[in-house]
C-alpha cells in the first residue's frame, strides 16, 4: 500500500441521469466567446477562425443544487449558462464525422466568473486564470447519456436570476459546434474520458449576489440551479 505525505484529493465525480454510477472527471475544457452576440457584449467580435480555450481545474466542480459562498477578491462575479459535452472515450484528430463518436453525454454548466479580474487580466494580455479557474466555479448538472446517437445541437438554452430571464438563445447559434470544438480541440489534446468540454454561453451575463438563486436549463439535456451564499 502506498504512503502519502497527506491524503489525496477524492476523486471528482459527476452524476449520472438515471443510474448510480459516477462520472469521474479528468480536465475541463472552456471555450471562450462562442456565441456572437455574447462576444459583442464583452466588447469583441466574434469570429468563426478558430475557437480558443481556457481550462479549470477539476476540483472547481460543483453540482447543481449546491450554494456557494460569494467568492473572495472580486465586485463581479457573473453567471454563465453553457451546454457542457462529457467525453467518455479517447479522441485525437477527430473529424467531423467521428467527432461525436466520444462523447458520453450532455449536462447543464456554469462557467462562474470573476469578471472583474478576468477583464483586468485580459486589459493587461495575462492569463484569465484568477477570473476563471477559482474553488467551485465549474457548476454542473447530472450527466444525461446520449442515446441512439441523438446529440443536442439545437434547442433552447436559458438562465433566470430569481425568477428573472436573463440569457435566453438556441444551441443552433454556437459559433463553432460541440462537433467542431471537438475536431479542433482533440488536434492539441489527446481527450480522454473524463474530460469536460463547457461549449461557451450566450449573451445576457450579469452579476449575481449573495441570496441569488440562478436556475437554466438546455433543452432535452437538463436543469441547473445555483444559490449564492455569503462570503467566507
Ligand atoms: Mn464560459
Amino acid at each position: 500500500m502506498t504512503n502519502y505525505l497527506f491524503a489525496p484529493p477524492e476523486v471528482v465525480t459527476v452524476a449520472i441521469e438515471g443510474s448510480s454510477i459516477l462520472f469521474p472527471v479528468n480536465r475541463i475544457f472552456c471555450v471562450g466567446r462562442n456565441y456572437a452576440a455574447h462576444a459583442a457584449e464583452m466588447g469583441v467580435k466574434a469570429d468563426k477562425e478558430e475557437p480558443f480555450y481556457f481550462t479549470k481545474a477539476a476540483s472547481a466542480i460543483v453540482p447543481s443544487g449546491s450554494t456557494v459562498p460569494y467568492p473572495p477578491e472580486t465586485e463581479n462575479y457573473h453567471y454563465e449558462m453553457e451546454l457542457v459535452a462529457a467525453i467518455g472515450k479517447p479522441i485525437h484528430r477527430a473529424t467531423l464525422e467521428t467527432a461525436l463518436d466520444g462523447v458520453y453525454g450532455y449536462a447543464c454548466g456554469l462557467d462562474m466568473t470573476r469578471r472583474d479580474l478576468q477583464l483586468r487580466a485580459r486589459e493587461k494580455q495575462r492569463p484569465w486564470d484568477l477570473g476563471k479557474d477559482f474553488e467551485q466555479s465549474a457548476v454542473i448538472s447530472p450527466i444525461v447519456p446520449v442515446v441512439d446517437g441523438k446529440h443536442p445541437t439545437t434547442g433552447e438554452i436559458a438562465l433566470e436570476v430569481n425568477g428573472e430571464t436573463k440569457q435566453k438563445a438556441d444551441l443552433s447559434e454556437l459559433i463553432n459546434s460541440t462537433q467542431e470544438v471537438i475536431v479542433h480541440l482533440s488536434r492539441f489534446y489527446h481527450l480522454m474520458p473524463g474530460d469536460l468540454i463547457y461549449t461557451g454561453t450566450p449573451a445576457g451575463v450579469g452579476a449575481v449576489k449573495p441570496g441569488d438563486v440562478i436556475t437554466g436549463h438546455v433543452d432535452a439535456v437538463g436543469t441547473i440551479t445555483l444559490t449564492i451564499g455569503e462570503p467566507t
